[in-house]
């Protein structure tokens, strides 16, 4: 025989129970003789726990009565044929009442007492299981409802009552005996005490009830059918990339439920466990699915952990105090006292000096626990040989568990990088004996975040999200988003990331998505329902939603991005930037920039600053990483000037060359800016820097290709006029060149700790002869690649390859 319990959500609604009927009739069909169990509808418990606890201040009970009516009578009369419907309504209307009287003692006396509370619970499992044996009935003549509080006996511990369990075995015995060829549904959740008072077993209780039958019935199988695919690797409300585990040991299931992965109860195992009878975790809503069998053995898959669960809300208690030390009883009778004051103690750690003890406890329990502490330990207190101790609230705890763990080493290690990176700060550890377990205790509004960075640590080889915030939507921005958008699948598919636009922002709107922006409707989200953008504000929100693995991008070329930098590296946000003015500033911020970054364990990726998409610093880096000296830098980085140059050769005068360099767009609207070389300065400065000096802008020798006239124009048109009289310079210039077969070169060097930018020529030797169009080219002169430096040469402007660049550099981001 098979025992199959129903969660509420499976029978929850009209819909769900159908499907219910249908996984029953099925089994029942087939003779795997079900023995069927069923929590009460969703949302029932919840009620009438609220329900009673109303009653107790005196607030008025009627409407919920009503509702609790409306929402049974309703599935009577979608599922039972209209000539059975009246007997139903009646005996439903006979629990009603009963409740309503129950109700109306406690609104009477004022007072609410856990036996109470019990009884009245206890009415959401008797209304939806004889409701559904009922509709059953129907299809299945045997079908009959039976309350399980006849068969499963307790103690009187209410709220959460242990088992008897030699007597709950005879009476189960017995039961099964006279009902053999019955379809028998039972309550779950509940059960009674020696006088015969309703009992309940714990919230989430049902799963136990079907696995204490399950055990003394000898169940091939106990399979709990729910609203998921069985135990996945997280909680799925927080974690959308969690994923169904095939196979799991009762311990590893027993861990993670008891850290909070309320898909199973905790309980549920041991029975099961005793009996080694296996516990399926089904979904009703796909009754296809295999779902998670839970066993003896775990499987060996190559998962270094199974999952990771969490408790939203707990609170922790520290003892310290010099009284601890060397004292053995100390822990004894804390634990002893809490013990028998049923106060659940989550978890414990003990610092290794002995001067503090931190455990965790329900919240509800905390204060309890601080008045029992002060009361035992009032000796110690006076005699200051304890510090009084305090509670703190709002925090959660997030474990990781498997069996795999003891047999792989640098968990711990993934776990605390993970968690740091994020900028999530730890406040207390501990970890299982059995090492099947670590569990963490983090500040409660970190918790999301930090369930999200966990599991993507690791289950890396899965997938990995990056959760993007973007400012700047012209053409670099707005080519990254088509970019993005193409290769979505791609990279998902093959390098298991997903990149998500969680943020945009421009100078007029910003917007935000933590579900990720659709890239192919972006600009219209933003025109249409984003708010008028600030960059502040922008700044805040991003911290605000504190989402795991978080990257800011600047595509602007403004100044103001950049003054926020640090402080959003001391958020833990990575940067990516083809702004070159954060790191073209003082030398002193461009080192606070890298020393923030790398405090923070985030990264600070600019390969666009320089060569647009060209891979210039990235190669510099590894040089550097790589142990390489760097011995000399020769570069041309202004693709403005190559084009001039490359163009300024026969007939064409300089004059001509400029005018239709900026008529093809190819120069800023004053040529002078791209002519002067303070941007290709500034690349430069931002090499040498990488290469290691500590160097100003006013350091480095910025040779000049136009005359003085020229540069002192005051208007273009002016300079225009200048540039003409230059000619002779510029054609004197250009036959020197040809009469020694040489070419024009505006070419930057770095050598021994110096920059220099100057006008040279070079014959067909030297590597930068060659140069064609627009192209940038770089050559590296290391202690490795002496004889024949390492070159880099290729187009170094263009909203495509630029953006390219800072997309690379986003899919490095972490890596
Ligand atoms: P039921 O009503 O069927 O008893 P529960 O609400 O008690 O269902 O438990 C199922 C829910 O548990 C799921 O909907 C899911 O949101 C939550 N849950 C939390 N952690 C996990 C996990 N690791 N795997 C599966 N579900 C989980
Ligand atoms: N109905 C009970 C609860 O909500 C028991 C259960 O569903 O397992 O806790
Ligand atoms: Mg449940």
């Amino acid at each position: 025989m098979k025992v199959l319990k129903f969660g509420g959500t499976s029978v929850g609604t009209v819909q769900s129970i159908k499907s219910v009927l249908e996984v029953v009739k099925t089994s029942y069909d087939k003779g795997e003789k079900p023995l069927v169990v069923l929590s009460a509808m969703s949302g029932v418990t919840n009620l009438l726990t609220q329900m009673a606890e109303n009653a107790a201040e005196r607030a008025s009970f009627a409407e919920d009565i009503q509702l609790l009516e409306d929402k049974h009578f309703e599935v009577v009369k979608q599922l039972i044929a209209i000539k059975y419907q009246n007997p139903v309504f009646t005996k439903l209307k006979l629990m009603l009442n009963e409740l309503e009287e129950i109700l109306q003692g406690v609104y009477a006396l004022k007072e609410l007492s856990l036996q109470s509370k019990d009884l009245i619970i206890s009415f959401g499992e008797r209304f939806s299981n004889y409701m559904v044996s009922k509709i059953m009935e129907q299809y299945i003549p045997e079908s009959i409802y039976l309350d399980a509080s006849h068969y499963i006996k307790t103690d009187s511990n209410f709220g959460n009552a242990h088992l008897n369990e030699p007597l709950t075995t005879q009476l189960i015995m017995s039961l099964t005996h006279s009902h053999a060829d019955k379809l028998m549904f039972v309550t779950g959740f509940i059960g009674s005490n020696d006088a015969g008072r309703i009992t309940t077993l714990g919230r989430g209780g049902s799963d136990y009830t079907a696995a204490i039958f399950g055990s003394v019935l000898n169940a091939s199988v106990i399979e709990i059918w729910t609203d998921v695919n069985g135990m996945l690797t997280a909680d799925p409300r927080i974690v959308k990339k969690a994923f169904s585990l095939p196979i799991l040991s009762y311990t590893e299931a027993m861990e993670l439920s008891y850290f909070g992965a309320k898909v199973i109860y905790p309980p549920t195992m041991i029975p099961a466990f005793l009996k080694r009878i296996p516990i399926a975790i089904r979904n009703t809503f796909d009754p296809e699915f295999p779902g998670t069998i839970i066993q003896f053995e775990s499987d060996c898959t190559q998962l270094p952990i199974k999952g990771i669960s969490s408790i939203s809300d707990i609170s922790i208690i520290n003892l310290s105090g010099s009284g601890m030390i060397g004292k053995s009883g100390f822990s004894g009778r804390l634990f002893t006292l809490l013990a028998r004051e049923q106060i659940n103690v989550v978890l414990i750690t003990q610092s290794s000096s002995e001067h503090s003890i931190t455990f965790a406890v329900n919240p509800s329990d905390a204060e309890r626990a601080l008045k029992l502490i002060s009361a035992e330990f009032e000796l110690e207190l006076e005699a200051n040989k304890l510090i009084m101790p305090e509670v703190e609230q709002n925090l959660s705890v997030l474990a990781i568990v498997g069996e795999n763990m003891k047999r792989t080493p640098g968990m711990s290690g993934r776990l605390f990088a993970a968690l740091g990176r994020n900028g999530i700060n730890v406040r207390a550890i501990a970890q299982g004996s059995s090492e099947f377990n670590i569990s963490v205790i983090i500040s409660k509004e970190d918790l999301s975040k930090a369930l999200n960075a966990v599991h993507d640590a690791f289950f890396a080889e899965l997938k990995k999200t990056l959760h993007v915030f973007n400012l700047g939507t012209g053409n670099i921005g707005s080519t990254l988003f088509r970019q993005l958008a193409e290769q979505h699948d791609f990279l998902l598919e093959n390098n298991d990331i997903e990149i998500q636009v969680v943020g945009i922002a421009n100078s007029r709107k910003m917007l935000f998505d933590e579900n990720g922006i659709d890239l192919q409707s972006w600009q219209k989200k933003l025109d249409g329902d984003g708010q008028i953008a600030d960059l502040a504000s922008f700044i805040d929100k991003m911290k605000g939603m504190n989402l795991p693995n978080c990257v800011f991008i600047d595509n602007t070329a403004s100044k103001l991005p950049s003054t926020y930098y640090e402080d959003i590296f001391k958020s833990n946000i990575s940067i990516v930037t083809c702004n070159k003015i954060a790191n073209s500033g003082s030398y002193a911020n461009y080192k606070l920039l890298r020393d923030t970054a790398r405090s923070h364990g985030v990264d600070f990726f600019y390969e666009t600053n320089v060569g647009a998409g060209l891979p210039i610093v990235r190669v510099l880096r590894d040089l550097m990483l790589s142990g390489d000296r760097i011995l000399k830098i020769e570069a041309i980085l202004s693709g403005t000037i190559s084009y001039i140059f490359n163009n300024f050769v026969g007939d064409a005068s300089f004059y001509d060359v400029v005018k239709n360099a900026q008529a093809l767009g190819y120069t800023e609207p004053d040529p002078r800016d791209d002519l002067g070389g303070v941007d290709f300065m500034r690349k430069m400065l931002i090499l040498a820097r990488d290469a290691g000096h500590e160097i100003e802008a006013s350091d480095v020798d910025l040779g000049a290709i136009l005359p003085e006239s020229c540069l002192s124009a005051t208007s273009v048109d002016e300079f225009y006029t200048e540039l003409l009289k230059a000619d002779q310079y510029f054609n004197t210039l250009k036959e020197k060149a040809a009469a020694e077969n040489k070419v024009i070169r505006y070419i930057g060097k770095l050598e021994d700790g110096k920059v220099s930018i100057s006008m040279q020529m070079v014959d067909e030797k030297h590597p930068f002869y060659a140069l064609s169009g627009s192209d940038n080219i770089i050559s590296f002169t290391t202690e490795r690649y002496k004889e024949r430096p390492l070159v880099v040469k290729g187009p170094g402007a263009g909203a495509e390859v630029t953006a390219g660049g800072v997309f690379a550099d986003l899919v490095n981001v972490g890596a």
